[in-house]
């Protein structure tokens, strides 16, 4: 925890903010609600600094649009030469919730290149790339919550109600509702200290988790019905879908969302996967797992992705059947 207390740090950090012209916050490609959480903690908390921009790579999903300032946010697929342009105007680029520029997808060319002064907010294991200030902890539930610790910090009278609801979502969206990654104190400290700009916990789970379009439902019904496949000799599950399938059901950015974990809740289950076709001939895959399952350890050395002990990641542009046996013949290295 020393390091998101650390002054020394945390006054590089008040000060290049000070002096900045203009900040980039970013995050990466299919922003979950730790992603847009701090995206939009610092939106809410810089109000002041009117030339700050907030950038992801596509679009954010719907139940996140109630958030304040949401509709701030530049999506760099609708307008790629803007969004490159505001990176290589910034002089401060600040990376939440990720640290591998490739996560940033078509923006990741121009992140690497601009010379401006970089910070990775993360509370992923960090990788090669060098940044000028990290502010990083694996042991922390979400990187909204580290948001939080440092804004605080930098000034507390600046938390408003917005900010903490921006943090809120962060942490109940990346812990599943205070039910993984929420073994430390500290997000219990941060919940009770947001909690106190008044927040409605019951209202905000509503429009989080209980406003799905219906065609979200009927995919999921898809999906379990049709699609899900358990295999108990290994203590796997898994699901593939095509972007064809995708199509028919009109998918929109989110609806997949949490599903995979109805792959992982089957008993005797101990690690899942699901090979989305999200674009034509590229697979986004996602891991989850139990316990002491690492599927970040699978994720980075077969699929070259990466993420936490139990929920990663990896986009593969490989044969949709070659990753479903690849997951199938390495799981066995990883169930316990
Ligand atoms: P999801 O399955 O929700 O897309 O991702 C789960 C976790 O894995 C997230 O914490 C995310 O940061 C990480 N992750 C997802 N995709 C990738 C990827 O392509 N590379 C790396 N390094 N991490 C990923
Ligand atoms: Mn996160």
């Amino acid at each position: 925890m020393s390091d998101l207390i650390n002054r020394e740090k945390i006054d590089v950090l008040q000060a290049k903010i000070a002096a900045a012209e203009n900040i980039v916050v970013c995050s990466h490609k299919h922003p979950d609600g730790d992603a847009v959480g701090c995206l939009l903690s610092f939106a809410n908390f810089l109000s002041d600094k009117t030339k700050a921009k907030y950038i992801l790579p596509n679009q954010l999903p719907d139940y996140l649009a109630w958030l304040n300032k949401s509709s701030d946010i530049i999506i760099a697929e609708n307008d790629i030469a803007y969004a490159a342009k505001c990176i290589k105007e910034a002089d401060l680029l600040i990376a939440v919730d990720f640290n591998d520029p490739m996560r940033l997808a078509s923006l990741a060319e121009s992140f690497t290149a601009s010379e401006a002064f970089k910070i990775a907010i993360d509370h992923h294991p960090m990788g090669d790339y060098r940044y000028d200030l990290v502010f990083n902890d694996l042991d922390v539930s979400s990187a909204s919550e580290i948001v939080y610790i440092l804004l605080s910090q930098l000034n507390h009278r600046k938390i408003n109600r917005y900010v903490a609801e921006a943090v809120y979502a962060g942490i109940v969206t990346d812990t599943g509702s205070l039910s993984y990654s929420c073994n430390n104190p500290s997000t219990y400290n941060v919940m009770a200290e947001i909690m106190k700009f008044g927040l409605d916990g019951a209202a905000i789970h509503n429009l989080l988790y209980n406003n799905f379009p219906l065609k979200r439902t009927r995919l999921l019904g898809y999906i379990l019905d049709k699609k899900l496949v358990v295999r108990n000799d290994l203590s796997i599950s898994y699901y593939v879908l095509t972007h064809k399938e995708l199509e028919e059901f009109d998918y929109e950015e989110g609806m997949l969302s949490n599903v995979i974990n109805y792959a992982l809740n089957i008993r005797g289950v101990q690690m899942a996967a699901s090979f989305v076709e999200h674009e034509e001939g590229v697979i986004r895959m996602s891991f989850r797992s139990r316990g002491d399952v690492c599927v970040n350890t699978m994720s980075s050395k077969y699929f070259n992705g990466g993420g936490h002990k139990n929920a990663s990641g990896a986009t593969s542009m490989q044969d949709v059947d070659t990753l479903v046996n690849l997951y199938i013949s390495v799981a066995n290295e990883y169930i316990l």
